[in-house]
């Protein structure tokens, strides 16, 4: 009789699931508008997409300054721009908010100096928040200072690293702080950071500009800053710098 009965409570049960079902349309759950932006991918992974605003092509400079608004500095030579010594920080002329920022980095084939000393430099969004750049291929560091780090915040998950010498890629999806008219910040800013194809920070929360000394403190800022590149005195090289505003 129990047989009877749970044969019984199933039939039950999927008349009232098939009634159910049939009183709902796939349609109710379709949204059509808006229709997403058609966007042309670039043709190779060396090709920016048709909306991205390209900060560097290989050819020159034009979309960065240095010191105090000074003309670029750094050497541009085959396609890719890199670090002179002592010419300071790279800054792009215009500002960016939330972003999706691809870049692509090169350390030195001839490896000089270990740990922080080794194709150190950085790539600050909104000026403010560096995403590390090192040659952390068989070079131990602090592990929050590594290539992939946010720079005293938070470890890559992984070590993503090619050789020295070899080209490597970040993407970078970066969410902007948002601070109330009184300064108060009311949102912080998270990151994701793919290097080379690999997940390495993972929506992490930025816990303030970056320091090297002390705990980072959000201080209110401008909705739109350039992006820096850092000078940290090894020659680094960058190419097919691109971003798209979000
Ligand atoms: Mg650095």
């Amino acid at each position: 009789m129990k047989t009877v009965s749970s044969i019984l409570g199933c039939l039950t049960l999927t008349i009232f699931i098939t009634i159910n079902c049939t009183a709902q349309k796939p349609e109710e759950t379709e949204v059509w508008e808006p229709e997403p932006e058609v966007v042309t991918p670039g043709t190779s992974a060396e090709q920016p997409p048709s909306d991205a605003i390209v900060l560097f092509d290989g050819t020159d400079l034009s979309q960065w300054v240095g010191k105090e608004g000074s003309p670029a500095a750094w050497k541009v030579e085959n396609g890719a721009m890199t670090v002179v010594k002592g010419a300071g920080a790279i800054k792009t002329k215009q500002g960016f908010g939330s972003a999706q920022l691809h870049i692509e980095w090169r350390t030195p084939s001839e490896v000089v100096g270990e740990s922080q000393g080794r194709g150190n430099s950085g790539i600050f969004l909104q000026d403010h928040y560096e995403v590390q750049v090192l040659d952390s291929y068989d070079n131990r560091t602090y592990s929050n200072g590594q290539a992939g780090s946010i720079y005293k915040q938070h470890m890559p998950l992984v070590n993503a690293c090619r050789p020295p010498g070899a080209w490597q890629t970040y993407d970078i999806i970066y969410k902007a702080p948002e601070f109330d008219a009184q300064g108060n910040l009311v949102k912080p800013a998270f990151v994701t950071v793919i290097q080379n194809g690999v997940l390495v920070q993972n929506h992490v929360e930025l816990k303030g500009p970056t320091q090297y000394i002390g705990q980072p403190k959000y201080e209110a800022h401008d909705d739109k800053l350039p992006l820096q590149l850092q000078d940290h005195g090894n020659p680094v090289s960058f190419r097919n710098i691109w971003i798209r505003e979000l």
